[in-house]
């Protein structure tokens, strides 16, 4: 079987599966204000739907899946899941905000998912508040212990906006101090309905500057299709990384396909068009065509918008979704 190469000659193997249209957060860079339509429950992909294209994608080479929404724990059957996806040969991993992992450690534990990413923006509980608009910090924090404790090794996700938490970037650091801990900076990204602003964004740049008023900080060896530049502090247990989507792409070796809570394959994060690969394969339909003409339209960049940093809040070139449709 061929491999899924786009026609910029990039092989796709990693895709990312939205479990979930829905949240237990409301962070206001990913959730519009006024939240989402949500899908009715019979477009969303059951778990045996997901195991179906899951496998259609293995089949064309895919080998590494990774489960985000929406917050993929709020999924009723996720252990099930997470669960039938471990059967295949492939490398699971997981993207959650945290508030119900011990819910789950389990579950982790008996499939040996242990790729996990947290998402965790500020340091100070009221700041929480303020970008989630719900007060779980300590629920959070107490369950990256917990993984901890458990030996995983977590990388952490941080959207950097300034004003926000560009002062807590130091603390971040601190943490991987004595912590085997990854944190990864996340340069601030425009979505529809999202609070996205320009003046906000701290680029790569910045956020290394600040980095190096501090430490001194050595360049560590970024994987083959890395989004992420990996540092560490010289004499520090952990490292942290900045993924510059927006002012220094990484969009050359994308390696990356999506596929939304409602069965749809979006070829870019930033892609306005996606494919419906659910309504086919309920009527029995081959899906392999349709997934590779939808890799065939993939743009080399930024899913075809020209400069990035010109987009408006809500601008007509950016997909009608919201990131907590899309999947991060
Ligand atoms: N609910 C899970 C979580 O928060 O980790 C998974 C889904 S969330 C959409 C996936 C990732 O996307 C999170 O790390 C989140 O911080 C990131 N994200 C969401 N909106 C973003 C934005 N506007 N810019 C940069 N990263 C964003
Ligand atoms: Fe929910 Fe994750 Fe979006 Fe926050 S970033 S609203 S936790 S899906």
């Amino acid at each position: 079987m061929q491999s899924l190469y786009d026609s910029f000659g990039r092989k796709h193997d990693y895709l990312r599966i939205s479990l979930t249209e829905r949240c237990n957060l409301r962070c206001t860079y990913c959730m519009p204000e006024h939240g989402v339509d949500l899908s009715p429950k019979d477009s969303l992909m059951t778990r045996d739907e997901i195991l179906a294209i899951t496998k259609v994608f293995v089949g064309l080479g895919v080998n590494k899946v990774r489960l985000t929404g929406g917050e993929p724990l709020v999924r009723k059957d996720f252990g099930e899941v997470l669960a039938s996806l471990s059967k295949l040969n492939i490398e699971l991993a997981l993207t959650t905000n945290g508030i119900l992992v011990d819910r789950y450690t389990s579950v982790f534990e008996s499939v040996g998912l242990r790729s996990i990413n947290i998402s965790l923006d500020t340091l100070s509980p009221n700041k929480f508040f303020e970008i989630t608009r719900k007060n779980d910090y300590h629920k959070v924090v107490s369950n990256i212990d917990l993984l901890l404790k458990m030996g995983y090794h977590i990388k952490l996700n941080v959207v950097v906006k300034k004003g926000f938490n560009d002062d807590e970037i130091i603390d971040f650091i601190q943490w991987t101090e004595k912590e085997n801990i990854h944190i990864r900076f996340i340069e601030f990204m425009p979505f529809d309905g999202n609070s996205w602003n320009l003046k906000e964004l701290i680029s790569y740049k910045n956020i290394l500057e600040k980095v190096r008023e501090h430490y001194g900080i050595e360049k560590l060896n970024d994987t083959p299709n890395s989004t992420a530049k990996a540092f560490s502090v010289k004499g520090f247990k952990g490292t942290f990384a900045v993924i510059s989507s927006m002012t220094d792409h990484f969009c050359q070796s994308c390696n990356r396909l999506r596929l939304t809570a409602d069965g749809k394959m979006k070829n870019c994060l930033f892609s306005k068009g996606e494919v419906d690969i659910l309504t086919p394969l309920r009527k029995g339909e081959d899906i392999e065509g349709l997934i590779r003409s939808c890799l065939h339209q993939k743009q080399y960049k930024h899913g075809g918008i020209q400069n990035i940093l010109k987009v408006k809040k809500n601008d007509s070139k950016l997909s009608k979704r919201s990131m907590i449709l899309i999947g991060g």
